[in-house]
């Protein structure tokens, strides 16, 4: 008799399960907003291969399916894009969004609150994302964690802007390439104006613990002098190799990755032999430097468009004069070496240092990359799947593929003839949400 009676309960409670279930269910695919996008050609920087035909359903923020045979639900939202070339979203793996209005001179920076340089750097976010780049790594600001703060209103949806990745400060020794110079040495900084300030293994760790404990999501160092900093020397070696080892080590404690700043080849090859994820600028790279960097698996992240806009600030006078010393030469010693590293086979990232350049143009480095030596679709790469992978999010981003984020850009034309098409983005979509049409 109980045991009749347990058995009734239990197909009542089954029942019951089942029924709560299929309601879900109605409930969840009444309410899940599905669109589909008609593509005319889909790269697929993954395969390196151009589909045509395709059709990308989205459901919510991610993409549920790709393919040439879909059915297209009866409710989905309908995007035609099939007079267009559709990607994935791009990525700028250099960039300084929260720096607030582009200004030459740094000290500039002296005369603003940090409320003023927050509030300057919305529209840095909104034009970087309506110019196509969906998420960036943003890799150091002058007033430590303001772009933190940034990331986040970004992500609440309080502004717009690209996913970002941040730093939340340069490491860097005093007086380096990452500290805010230029003032007399009797004047104090404030606490947020060298944060990030270090000069031993145990000073570096120290700083990494208190900026995971912020919330970053990598650590910048830089392990030679700068070009845009007054006092800096980019030919010289900053952080030593066994500071640079200390960062890379205490940052994996944390699950973070290290980039670095270097210029110079020793600062390079240290950098690089620390285990750090990428070099930045990498400008005078030898043939030992790529050597190192292919076997270490480290990407150059080298910013080969920005050299345009030193030049012309130079000759309309408003890049600082030691700027300019620094510079001399450079620019095409970078673009060279950037060619090698290509031809070599080492891994590349896109990366503008956004800043430098006006925000929102970062489109424009990729016709100077195949100008140096890729193909239009190894300079695509370098800013979806390759960038992607650099930042540890490949199962996220990078590619438009089932259980991605749907960050989904479209042109017209094909910058696979035309690389230059990409520095007009036509259409944006970011997290499934359409920012631009
Ligand atoms: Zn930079």
């Amino acid at each position: 008799m109980q045991e009749k009676r347990n058995e009734r309960i239990a197909a009542s409670v089954r029942e019951f399960l089942l029924t709560s279930f299929i309601c879900f269910a109605l409930f969840a695919s009444v309410t899940a907003q599905t669109t589909a996008i008609r593509a005319g050609k889909l790269i697929d920087p993954d395969s390196g291969a151009v589909l045509t035909g395709q059709t990308i359903l989205i459901r919510d923020n991610k993409v549920e399916a790709v393919g040439n045979n879909l059915t297209i639900p009866s409710n989905a939202k309908i995007i035609d894009l099939t007079k267009m070339t559709v990607l994935p979203g791009l990525i700028d793996c250099h960039t300084h969004l929260a720096d607030g209005t582009r200004d030459s001179e740094p000290i500039g920076v002296f005369r603003k609150t940090a409320a003023e340089l927050a509030l300057e750097s919305v529209p840095n976010a909104r034009v970087t994302l309506e110019s196509g780049f969906t998420t960036v790594r943003d890799v150091g600001t002058y007033r430590a964690l303001g772009d933190i703060a940034l990331r986040d209103a970004i992500n609440r949806g309080d502004i717009i802007g690209p996913r970002m990745y941040v730093a939340g400060a340069y490491v860097t020794i005093t007086g380096g390439a990452g500290a805010d110079t230029g003032l007399a040495p009797d004047i104090t900084l404030p606490w947020d104006m060298h944060y990030g300030e270090a000069n031993s293994p145990w000073e570096v760790r120290q700083v990494i613990r208190k900026l995971a404990h912020d919330g970053v999501d990598h650590i910048k160092v830089l392990s030679s002098g700068a070009v845009l900093t007054h006092g800096s020397n980019p030919k010289s070696q900053e952080f030593t190799l066994e500071e640079l080892q200390a960062a890379v080590d205490e940052a994996s404690h944390f699950g973070l990755r290290v980039e670095s700043h270097a210029h110079s080849p020793e600062g390079i090859k240290n950098a690089i032999r620390a285990g750090v994820a990428s070099v930045e600028h990498a400008t005078m790279i030898d043939d030992e430097g790529i050597a190192l960097a292919k076997q270490h698996g480290t990407y150059l992240d080298m910013d080969i468009y920005d050299e345009e806009c030193i030049q012309e600030e130079g000759k309309n006078g408003s890049m600082p004069k030691d700027f300019l010393e620094h510079d001399a030469a450079l620019g095409q010693i970078q673009r060279d070496n950037f060619r090698k590293a290509v031809a070599a086979g080492a891994k590349m990232s896109f990366g503008t240092d956004a800043g430098v350049c006006p925000y929102g143009t970062s489109g424009k480095q990729f016709a100077f990359m195949v100008k140096y030596g890729m193909t239009p679709m190894q300079a695509i790469q370098a800013a979806t799947s390759n960038a992607a992978d650099l930042l540890g999010h490949s199962n996220e981003f990078g590619s438009i593929k089932p259980g991605k984020y749907a960050d989904i850009i479209a042109v017209t034309g094909d910058p696979l003839t035309d690389i230059r098409t990409l520095e007009t983005v036509q259409f944006v979509m970011k997290d499934g949400k359409i920012y631009k049409q």
